[in-house]
């Protein structure tokens, strides 16, 4: 099963559900659909509408994030994942770059893990290297880290996916090359491996992501899909993806 996960960050009315509404017709008329899953992630204000409209159709619908506490809380602003769920969402991306930068720390993503699991929602977790740690050769110490200090082996595993986004790519155009990204997602499935003792983790790679690189990353078996960012704000970008991607 290969994923396309598009994250909407700070985009989206209730009327942008046009959007996705294009894209689901797509997805129901396309003759590989068997073999994909779409997700969106739209901001917290639209995620109960969404989930309702979309609960028999095929998409997907998850949060960008969520607080690192179960149930309810005085943090003002939070929104627990035992909320998310009862609004519908069924997925949420956890130690997004945009969080990361914003303060969340190993401790807090764990815990972000650790209660969505508990709440039966499915994690995206995000992972990748600043411009500086590549250029230095850190990437895979980087990742392993960002891994290993919040992933537990008692964890799930078939309710979470690590998505691969480094964070020089992140809406700059840049991307990496075939032969690294290859290389970096599977060393991230290796480590995976050893925490879970799983056979095939599911790896995502996220950066830039667009209908015209999308033919390069197909080239990469052990890419089980992507996270997208500006081009999953127009169904045509978006459609164009999954397209190119299965041409
Ligand atoms: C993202 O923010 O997760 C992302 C991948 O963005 P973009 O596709 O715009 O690089």
């Amino acid at each position: 099963m290969k994923y396309f996960i598009g994250n909407w960050k700070m985009f989206g009315v209730p009327k942008s559900i046009n959007i996705l509404n294009k894209i689901n017709y797509f997805y129901s008329k396309d003759k590989n659909r068997k073999k994909y899953r779409v997700i969106v992630t739209p901001p917290y204000t639209l995620i109960e509408t969404y989930s309702k409209y979309f609960k028999k159709k095929n998409i997907f619908i998850g949060s960008q994030n969520c607080y690192q506490k179960d149930l309810f809380s005085s943090d003002t602003a939070a929104v627990s994942p035992y909320m998310l769920k009862r609004v519908g969402a069924k997925y949420t991306l956890v130690g997004h770059s945009d969080n990361r930068k914003e303060g969340d720390t190993n401790e807090m993503l764990k815990d972000k893990v650790k209660y969505a699991l508990k709440n039966n929602l499915k994690v995206v977790f995000c992972i990748g290297e600043n411009e500086k740690e590549k250029k230095n050769n850190k990437t895979s110490f980087i990742l392993k880290n960002q891994i290993t200090k919040v992933l537990e082996k008692n964890f799930n595993s078939n309710n979470i996916i690590v998505a691969y986004e480094p964070i020089w790519s992140i809406g700059t155009g840049k991307i990496p090359t075939k032969l690294d990204l290859e290389k970096t997602v599977l060393k991230i499935k290796k480590v995976l491996k050893e925490i879970f003792k799983k056979k095939s983790p599911t790896v995502l790679y996220g950066g830039s992501v667009d209908g015209k690189n999308v033919k390069i990353f197909k080239e990469i078996n052990a890419i089980d899909g992507f996270l997208i960012g500006g081009a999953s704000k127009s169904s045509k970008k978006f459609i164009d993806i999954i397209k190119n991607y299965y041409r």
